[in-house]
């Protein structure tokens, strides 16, 4: 298995309902309401905005929604373009069942190759290339949640089923540092998007995007020690820049 937040999820998957106070470690903290981290090294004055020409769709499992550590949202902070979607099993979110029948976007499912019954289906990054000479928008379309979620929206979600898979190959090894990984190539949602938004050379895209997600990680994790990062990092002090100018 590789590249989902999910991966390294902590295996809470019941059916059960989302609670507005989701109780996440250090839920006692005074939290920012913008960027939801603990006011002692809140995100927002490295929030920045980036363009790219692929998209990317978050098809979030509503477990997800409620926990400061997902970092699906950080892709939405930055790319202008997400979209979010909420997974539920029982009814498929019409407008992304809308959105995926427009001829403008060339949509791939983002999920590993280890299956055989799904085999004729997957591409590799050139297939994103040629949507981009066929003047198409690439979109990923990235399962939020853990493994097993993951797995069980692929799996039963129709609306999915003829597109094309499109496995994140990467060498990158993950640097979330807020759930425990099952393993260091087990990455999560945001570093799943910057490692194809590279890859389909949204570069620049990429790179604030990398810093955002360094800056949350470092900032989360020295929160949990009550720390407060000063000075300021290489990565903040770059998005601090690109708000100046
Ligand atoms: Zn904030």
């Amino acid at each position: 298995m590789s590249a989902f937040d999910s991966a390294v999820g902590n295996g809470v998957d019941a059916e059960r309902p989302a609670r507005r106070e989701f109780k996440a470690r250090g839920s006692f903290v005074t939290r920012c309401e913008r960027c939801q981290l603990p006011v002692l090294n809140c995100l927002c004055p490295y929030q920045v905005k980036a363009e790219s020409v692929a998209q990317v769709w978050l098809l979030t499992h509503r477990m997800e929604h409620y926990k400061p550590t997902n970092t699906g949202r950080l892709i939405r902070d930055v790319i202008t373009s997400t979209q979010v979607f909420t997974w539920y099993r029982t009814a498929p979110d019409a407008q992304l069942a809308a959105l995926l029948e427009d001829p403008r976007y060339a949509p791939f499912v983002i999920f590993p190759d280890d299956q055989p019954d799904y085999a004729d289906r997957v591409v590799d990054i050139e297939a994103v290339h040629a949507a981009k000479h066929e003047a198409r928008i690439p979109v990923f379309i990235i399962l939020d949640g853990t493994w097993r979620q993951a797995r069980r929206m692929f799996r039963k979600s129709a609306y999915l089923d003829a597109l094309p898979v499109l496995p994140l190959r990467t060498e990158r090894e993950t640097r979330y540092r807020l759930r425990k990984p099952a393993s260091k190539t087990h990455l999560c949602t945001a570093e799943v998007a910057i490692e194809l938004l590279r890859q389909s050379e949204d570069t620049h895209a990429a790179d604030l995007l990398d810093d955002y997600f360094e800056v949350f990680n470092d900032s989360y994790a020295a929160s949990r020690l009550h720390h407060k990062i000063d000075p300021p990092t290489a990565a903040m002090q770059r998005l601090l820049l690109l708000q100046g100018a």
